[in-house]
């Protein structure tokens, strides 16, 4: 059987492996087809692809992706896109200001925790990044080098997770905006981890047939370490919605055992799978 992780991230935004030690890392768990889909850029995708054509011959099939932050009915919710042209200036151009919207959102979050008696983090958490789009993981990862917070998992729960003084609303695209860009780039948009916006089944149905509607073409029945009940929920949801199913690890660490390379569940039978849509 192939092994197929179709999200992960880099050092080119929130992961920490860069591109080339990720595909080194890939090629060791014998993965057969991984997508790179960093938030919002491509830039460690085509840094890979680069480098693919001097001098990778063997190894994983690289599928060029990314993962978008979109907005719907007031929620935060990401969209993978697969095989797309990292390369479309079009593309780039919307992830230019997804870029700048997330450098001024670091801004505010600086300014925030600087209120509530944190040091100034703008700077630093930019020299972290090293060019890569601001994230919270970032912040989470400063504070944590300042031993403000004892590691990433406790600044989310005190300062950066939903409702804490980090939390700063983007004003992102609309679910319908990040769809069609990465089909205008050629590419395949998946709704990613769908279980982890609502806790109840109904809501999370409602949005997968949402993005149905919008013209999306499948979503996540599998990301990451989750329970086999919501795998069999979200099997259901893409079934009764046709929506087509995706799988990937989201791969930020290697510190994070519990969603390696490749090491998420497989796909339930009987659902098409993204990559026949291709
Ligand atoms: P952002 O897109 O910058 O708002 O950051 C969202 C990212 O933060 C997610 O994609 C995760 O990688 C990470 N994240 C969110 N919540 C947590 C958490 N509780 N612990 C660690 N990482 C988290
Ligand atoms: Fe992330
Ligand atoms: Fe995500
Ligand atoms: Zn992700």
């Amino acid at each position: 059987m192939k092994i197929l992780d179709l999200h992960c991230h880099t050092d080119a935004s929130d992961g920490e492996l860069s591109p080339a030690t990720l595909w080194q890392r890939a090629i060791e768990r014998q993965i057969d087809v991984i997508a790179i889909t960093d938030h919002d850029t491509t830039a460690g995708v085509r840094s890979l692809m680069a480098r693919a054509a001097e001098d990778v011959v063997s190894g994983p099939e690289l599928v060029p992706g990314v993962e978008i932050s979109a907005t719907d009915s007031g929620h935060v919710v990401h969209v993978v896109g697969l095989w797309l042209d990292p390369h479309s200036d079009a593309l780039e151009s919307f992830l230019g200001r997804q870029q700048s919207a997330r450098d001024e959102r670091a801004i505010a979050i600086s300014k925030k925790l600087e209120s509530k008696g944190l040091p100034e983090t703008y700077t630093a958490v930019r020299e972290l990044a090293a060019g890569s789009p601001l994230g919270r993981p970032h912040f989470a990862r400063h504070l944590t080098e300042l031993g403000i917070t004892p590691n990433v998992g406790a600044a989310f729960k005190r300062w950066l997770g939903k409702g804490k003084p980090g939390d700063i609303d983007i004003a992102w695209p609309s679910l319908a905006a990040a769809i069609q860009h990465i089909q205008a780039a050629g590419g395949l948009a998946v709704l990613a981890h769908p279980s982890k916006y609502f806790s109840g089944f109904s809501k999370c149905y409602e949005l997968c047939q949402r993005f149905k509607e919008l013209g999306g073409d499948a979503m996540e029945v599998v990301n990451g370490a989750q329970t086999v009940k919501v795998t069999r929920d979200l099997a259901k949801i893409a079934e009764r919605v046709g929506l087509a199913a995706s799988t990937g690890s989201d791969f930020h660490s290697p510190a994070q055992t519990w969603c390696d390379l490749g090491s998420q569940p497989g796909l339930p039978e009987a659902l098409t799978p993204v990559w026949q849509l291709r």
